[in-house]
């Protein structure tokens, strides 16, 4: 048998997941953002799941092309935009839409012959990442209007940087500043990532473009996603392939950083860092074991981790292990280890075999 180390995939979950993000802005369009990957979880299988979105983004080309290669055909959104001249024929000839987010850009626009392409203005209204200044809006419009290279009309877009603390003012301010130079120009627009379409509703606007809570994610520090609906999309599990019973005062592990308080079982499990496990989960982090929350204990290993059995004693080699999914929400994993969600999904390796539920509606 191949190794039990695996990333189950739960395609209806990501199908229900859209569907609130549609509940919540009903009259938008929806970007589904599957950039990374697809967030760790497969990026043509993801797009293949949801063909009700009405466009797909992702970061970079290479993403842009797996997913054209594989035959997605709904427009798919470059949000870093290209760097290069010469990166507008790949643009082209897959027939991808362009985010324009600097001056530098649009110069390379001017010198472009060929096929008009769709753009996004992204405007940089308090993030400080990328997007032109608010005052640069008219003549940028302006700018593109003339371009041979440029489809007619622009949309505009912008990022929020802290729509996921609910408390902070910041969100209202960039919506603020988005709309002091855009309400007057009648072109589409898009603010609303996961945050925003959970809890900024004045942040819905032509196009939502929903990322981690479509991956059955919180997209908040202080919430889980059962909360808001979302069902969780991945499991990463594995078995046990070992159960040891050990005597008090015996050192586990690397650096022997955790000793057995008394004689008791431990399991070792086939999943480490080397898997995309997150090394920095502390001796306490749950673990499932036969469905039951057991506490890992000492430090991850590359290949293993070990769990303190003395819960399960009945534990044996060969038993199912989950590190996150459904019954193990991975923002509990992620704030162990000190990260996000996001990070842990985004890391998981190519030596999990990954499986797919549910693909056909
Ligand atoms: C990644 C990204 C999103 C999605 O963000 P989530 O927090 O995952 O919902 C939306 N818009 C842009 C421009 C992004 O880069």
């Amino acid at each position: 048998m191949t190794r039990a180390t695996r990333a189950v995939i739960n395609l209806s979950a990501l199908r229900h997941n859209l569907s609130i993000a549609r509940r919540h802005a009903p009259g938008s369009h929806i970007m589904a953002i599957i950039k990374a990957n697809g967030y760790g979880h497969g990026s043509v299988a993801v797009a293949q799941a949801l063909a009700q979105a009405d466009a797909f983004g992702v970061a970079c080309l290479d993403e842009a092309i797996t997913l054209r290669e594989a035959g997605i055909s709904q427009p798919i959104v470059l949000l870093e935009g290209v760097v290069h001249a010469d990166d507008l024929n790949l643009v082209r000839g897959y027939q991808l839409e362009l985010v324009i987010h600097h001056p530098h850009q649009i110069s390379l626009l001017e010198q472009a012959k060929g096929k008009a392409i769709p753009i996004w203005l992204k405007l940089d209204t308090g993030m400080h990442r990328l997007g032109i200044k608010p005052t640069q809006v008219s003549e940028m419009l302006q700018c593109l209007n003339q371009l041979e290279a440029v489809a007619q009309p622009v949309r505009l877009m912008t990022h929020l940087a802290n729509a996921d603390d609910r408390q902070d003012d910041t969100t209202s301010q960039q919506v603020a500043r988005f709309d002091a130079v855009t309400s007057e120009v009648n072109l589409q627009t898009s603010i609303a990532n996961s945050a925003g379409i959970l809890a900024w509703p004045a942040t819905h606007r032509d196009w939502i473009r929903p990322g981690i809570m479509l991956y059955g994610v919180s997209p908040f520090v202080d919430s889980l996603a059962a909360e808001h609906d979302l069902q969780s999309v991945m499991t990463l599990q594995s078995e046990l392939i070992a159960v040891n019973q050990h005597q008090q005062d015996d050192p586990i592990g690397y650096g022997g950083s955790y000793r057995c308080p008394v004689d008791m079982p431990v399991g070792v499990v086939a999943i480490g860092y080397g898997d995309g496990y997150p090394r920095h989960a502390p001796t306490g982090t749950p673990v499932l074991v036969n469905g039951k929350r057991l506490p890992l204990i000492g430090r991850v290993s590359m290949d293993m981790l070990c769990v303190d059995l003395r819960e399960c004693p009945s534990a044996g080699v060969g038993d199912p292990v989950v590190l996150w999914g459904a019954a193990l929400p991975v923002e509990e994993i992620a704030r162990r280890a000190g990260t996000i969600g996001y990070e842990l999904l985004c890391q998981v390796t190519q030596r999990v075999s990954f499986e797919y539920l549910h693909g056909n509606p």
